[in-house]
């Protein structure tokens, strides 16, 4: 099939909508990955540019807060809705300056934290009120702790508030295990780290009249890196939930639902591609980019130590100046570099490197 045309810059709307359809058709999805602030979110865009793909930058709720600055008051949420901005804001002013398409999304917001969303929202309706596109493309709520009409109920609310903006909700069904971002899971009964196919069903029966979503469905994927054995993989919870759907809603559509693939750090090639075959189209990717950050600095300064300990004196005599490996830019670089080359390797993992024009 021929590439999709994609234009540089935010991608909202229904051109949101095409895209993960097309990447449905391609066996394709993105990487959506957490940025801290301008040097993980240019690492992204880097990326996305080496591949030729459009990439998913989302922040969380405490990243969204480190880019506003950890000294923040954050009580009333503050620090975590104008982070959000300002990294929406960063991404939208150097996207076509990288040349790339960008989906801009937030990650994870359960129930307590339900007003950093609703500003991120007011955000982006006043940015619509002006420009005729919402500041970010979508949002995630994940109200899997909640009963699943509950769940649902809250989810359909937020829907048909983002829908007049043409935003697309993600919203959590089942629980992802591990540990992430201050929320810990890892102790949940195995039988709730797997989503039902007749939740999805519930799900597209409650939320297909009112918008466009996405669902993060849980299939034994956990967050973060652990020792395999813990729990079982299932993809075919996916391939089943599609069924579901399609043949009890005669919806026309062979995926009639868009799949979001949690927790995808540590999951081998194979896992990856059988969740694609399945209608996943988009997959979080964070704990394998912080270690890609960090690696390389960690080499740096364990490389170049006798450099690091005073502004002047090293190994090559007691008056040299160490300005050069004492400046951040040089390992901050480094960072970046090995957190882009690892999201390229994930476009390809995910099915998605140059498979698109722009
Ligand atoms: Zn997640």
């Amino acid at each position: 099939m021929a590439n999709l045309k994609l234009s540089p810059g935010v991608i909202t709307g229904n051109a949101l909508k095409e895209l993960f359809a097309y990447c449905k058709e391609a066996r394709a999805a993105l990487p959506a990955v957490n940025v801290i602030g301008s040097d993980s979110a240019n690492a992204a865009m880097a990326a996305a540019k080496e591949a030729k793909a459009p990439i998913i930058i989302q922040l969380s709720h405490t990243g969204a807060q480190f880019y506003g600055g950890k000294t923040l008051d954050n009580s009333a949420q503050a620090a975590s809705i104008m982070g959000a901005v300002a990294g929406a804001h960063h991404v939208r002013t150097l996207a076509k300056t990288y040349g790339v398409p960008v989906v801009l999304h937030t990650d994870h917001c359960a129930k307590k934290i339900l007003p950093w969303v609703d500003g991120v929202i007011a955000h982006s309706e006043d940015y619509f009120a002006r420009t005729g596109e919402p500041l970010f493309s979508s949002h995630m709520l994940d109200l899997s702790e909640e009963p699943l009409e509950h769940n649902l109920e809250i989810c359909r609310k937020y829907l048909s508030r983002i829908a007049k903006m043409k935003m697309t909700l993600e919203i959590e069904l089942g629980v992802t295990g591990g540990e992430e971002d201050g929320v810990d899971n890892s102790g949940v009964a195995h039988d709730k780290l797997y989503t039902s196919p007749a939740d999805v069903l519930r799900a597209f029966d409650v939320l297909d009249p009112v918008g466009s979503f996405t669902v993060a469905a849980s299939f034994g994927n956990t967050h973060g890196v652990y020792a395999p054995g813990n729990v079982k993989l299932k993809p075919t919870i996916l391939r089943d939930s599609q069924n579901a759907v399609r043949t009890q809603r005669k919806t026309g559509k062979d995926e009639p639902v868009s799949f979001v693939f949690h927790g995808g750090s540590g999951s081998t090639p194979e896992e990856i591609k059988e969740a694609v075959s399945y209608g996943v189209v988009k997959m979080n990717i964070d704990t394998d980019t912080q270690w890609a950050f960090t690696q390389p600095i960690k080499k740096f300064m364990d490389d170049k130590g006798a450099y690091l300990q005073s502004q002047l004196g090293n190994p090559e005599g007691p008056e040299k100046p160490n300005k050069k490996y004492i400046d951040p830019r040089g390992w901050l670089h480094l960072g970046e570099k090995g957190m882009t080359a690892r999201l390229v390797q994930a476009f390809k993992d995910l099915g998605s490197f140059g498979k698109f024009d722009f």
